[in-house]
């Protein structure tokens, strides 16, 4: 019997090698018809033996290529055609635009062959890509994926490359942005003033050179530039910190292979599996304890954050220079990653040595994504390259079209329509100008790319946000807008049940920096029973005050003070030789104290970034932090297993009250012993809070969960408790997440 069929297929389907793989099967199974690319997906129309249409329904779910995925498979039958062959068609179609952008992918094991291989047409091709690898949200300027729609628009084919885009059986058969020596892109080598200084292999040759004797070299990736350094010269290093005002925040480091990766760090299975996945991420392993690079890669830290080559020049420039080389973002403090060598040298003329770069432009900027292996799964610190824009298929379609703004901090963006929700990479710090208009960019972008507008908007419910001004002014001007807000922590907490896909009440732990509270104090230690449509908060710490308001973020010793003021009279602190009092004068500290006292710009936080902060000073391992989250990654190092003691704590009336917890600490003075019970009594708190509600399942996300050692402890005490426990190891559980929460609450909630 003859079957004729049109089936629809969306997902991520497209500039994945799809339609030749459609091709190949139809080939298989002696069937003919079309395939073309719609908005939507693709569409393909399917005629032959009805045993073998099956067969080829089967066997393109069972043999996907590796970057495809299916969402939704819609079959109808259709009238006989009488197709000779199976041909791929043209892109049709401009109506629903739901075809999903796919993040940009490293080059694949078959293109580095070809690239190493002498007889090779693109031997040592900088920019040698297929179906299967290359850069895709970087170049893209509008859906769906063609190659006239990206920045290789403005390279024409050369006849060989032709003959290759064209033919169904080649593994560039429409890999957009596919070119070679004669048609595509090319490199330049530029000195600080943007003088060209050489071209092509030499380019490469000179750069490397210029890496070996200690020079800083900016070169463009695939969503930006990175600033490069001889890893191994501490000159080299210390100049790399000192031009990009950089005092101890780590940086990572790239290595040519896994081989010489795993000479100088120490790399479990499960971290190597994420460090040579496709993606390549920055992955923060342990480093080897005679470590050969300098020190001054992550001062003071045990661990680092290492990489791999993933775009074909970063390959050959690591190839050529022979050592591991630190590789930094190309930005300017606060600012974003910059796309284009013009900007370079205009910002960082001061910083780099010499500009490696070509034309073919960056669209869509995205930053390296950071991430670290937590009790066999990944969690990310940042989601970016590689991971991001994230589609994930709704379980049901939303009516409206939700934009979601994220937070301040590690912002991020949600959009959803139909059923789709797409998680922007991470934006940045929306504190600087620049920053935020990438912001806007990204938002512009992402309506563009779908010809959408917002029904819905959600931001965060502080005022002071740059996203909530953004949000009341959108709202101003487009009365039909509607205006959703939602809570910080909640948020975080909604995240984590949109990664699961958990339905109904959930027991929520959302510890954190700080978040605006429903009464506008700062919180940041919450536990909730929250489900879709509200939540109910039943425990925080116990308000202290941050002496100095946004100050105390940047110093610890000051939520130190804090809680040593509840403890000490002004005198006995005076004279007490304590930790955080140690480089403030009498009188500083007397000032101090008053600010206490009446409250002057002290506001009363439950954050528990700030107790982080304070145990720390009170330890004496940070007093004035250089980077976001020191404390807490500085404390880690100091945990002991074989402490298990706990300190005291209490729970009563919505509160944890931790202050019996300070003067155990003031009549200890063993660091080891210090942290390591401090962690052991939030793990100990955690457990105290579950055993009150035993039926829920327990949700886990905000920052403070990006520290390795708490998550771990805490998984071993659910598994202990036999207590299902969620955290989130597809989406960021810092305020990266926080525009997913905010979007899932619109979608049930418009
Ligand atoms: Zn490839
Ligand atoms: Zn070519």
């Amino acid at each position: 019997m003859n079957l004729s069929q049109t089936i629809k297929i969306s997902g991520l389907v497209q500039g994945v090698g799809f339609r030749p793989f459609l091709y190949r099967l139809a080939h298989r199974y002696a069937l003919t018809g079309s395939v073309h690319n719609t908005d939507a997906g693709v569409q393909l129309q399917i005629e032959g033996e009805a045993g073998q249409v099956e067969c080829f329904v089967k066997a393109m779910h069972a043999e996907l290529p590796p970057l495809a995925r299916i969402d939704g498979l819609d079959r109808t039958s259709a009238v006989w055609h009488g197709y000779e062959e199976f041909t791929i068609g043209k892109t049709q179609g401009r109506d629903a635009k739901s075809a999903l952008i796919s993040a940009d992918i490293c080059v694949c094991e078959a293109c580095l062959a070809e690239m190493q291989e002498p007889s090779n047409r693109r031997y040592n091709y900088p920019f040698i890509n297929c179906t299967n690898c290359g850069p895709r949200y970087s170049i893209m300027q509008h859906l769906p994926y063609d190659r006239e729609k990206t920045s290789m628009r403005f390279f024409t084919l050369c006849p060989a490359c032709e003959r290759e885009y064209v033919n169904p059986l080649d593994r560039r058969f429409h890999a957009e942005p596919i070119s070679c020596f004669e048609c595509g892109p090319s490199l330049r080598l530029l000195d600080r003033c943007g003088r060209l200084l050489s071209e092509g292999a030499v380019a490469i040759e000179m750069a490397a050179h210029a890496l070996q004797e200690g020079k800083i070299l900016a070169l463009k990736g695939l969503g930006g530039f990175h600033l490069l350094c001889d890893a191994s010269s501490s000159e080299a290093v210390l100049r790399l910190r000192k031009q990009k005002n950089r005092e101890a925040k780590p940086f990572a480091v790239m290595f040519a292979d896994i081989s010489s990766l795993c000479t100088f760090t120490q790399i479990t299975a499960a971290e190597e599996t994420l460090i040579c996945s496709k993606e390549k991420p920055i992955v923060i392993v342990q480093k080897k304890k005679s470590l050969l690079l300098s020190r001054h890669i992550a001062p003071g830290i045990e661990r680092i954050g290492v990489f791999l080559p993933y775009t074909p020049l970063h390959h050959l420039v690591l190839q050529k220079v022979g050592r591991p080389l630190v590789a930094s973002s190309a930005n300017r403090k606060d600012e974003p990653i910059l796309t284009q060598s013009v900007a370079v040298i205009e910002k960082l003329g001061d910083v780099v040595d010499l500009v490696l770069e070509h034309d073919r432009e960056i669209v869509n900027a995205s930053d390296d994504s950071v991430m670290q292996i937590v009790g066999e799964k990944p969690i990310f610190l940042r989601m970016a390259r590689g991971f991001a824009p994230k589609s994930i298929k709704l379980p049901f379609k939303s009516t409206k079209t939700i934009l979601a703004l994220g937070a301040q901090q590690k912002s991020t963006i949600t959009l959803i329509f139909g059923d789709t929700l797409i998680l922007s990479p991470y934006i940045g710090d929306l504190g600087s100008i620049e920053v935020f208009e990438y912001f806007e960019r990204t938002v512009e972008r992402f309506f563009e790319l779908y010809a959408l507008k917002a029904d819905i908007i959600v931001c965060d419910m502080h005022p002071e946000y740059e996203t909530s001004r953004w949000a009341q002014k959108q709202k101003a001007e487009y009365p039909a807008l509607t205006l959703l807000q939602v809570q910080h922590h909640y948020a975080h907490i909604l995240a984590v049940k949109a990664e699961h896909g958990l339905r109904g009440r959930v027991l929520g732990f959302a510890f954190d920096g700080s978040g605006y509270g429903d009464d506008g104090k700062i919180w940041g230690s919450e536990v909730m029973i929250a489900d879709e449509t509200g939540y109910q908060r039943q425990f925080s710490l116990r308000p202290f005050r941050l002496i100095g308001a946004e100050k105390a973020i940047k110093e610890p010793r000051r939520s130190a003070l804090s809680v040593l003021f509840e403890q000490l009279s002004l005198e006995e602190l005076l004279t007490s030789g304590l930790a955080p009092t140690a480089e403030f004068s009498k009188e500083e500290l007397t000032l101090l104290h008053t600010a206490w006292k009446k409250g002057i710009n002290s506001p009363y936080s439950s954050s528990m970034g700030r107790l982080f902060d304070a145990v720390a000073s009170l330890a004496g391992i940070v007093q004035v932090s250089s980077f976001e989250g020191e404390s807490g990654l500085k404390m880690e190092a100091y945990v002991d297993e074989k402490i298990t003691q706990t300190f005291s704590f209490a729970l009563h009336r919505g509160q944890i009250d931790i202050t019996p917890m300070f003067s155990e600490i003031l009549e200890r003075s063993d660091t080891k012993e210090i942290v390591s019970m401090f962690y052991n009594t939030l793990v100990e708190i955690i457990a105290a809070v579950c055993r009150e509600y035993p039926e829920l399942p327990l949700l886990f996300s905000g920052g403070v969960f990006q520290n390795k050692t708490l998550v771990q402890m805490i998984m071993k005490r659910c598994a202990l408790m036999k207590r299902p426990c969620y955290f989130q190891n597809e989406t960021p559980v810092n305020d990266g997440g926080i525009s997913l929460g905010q979007a899932w609450f619109a979608l049930h909630n418009q």
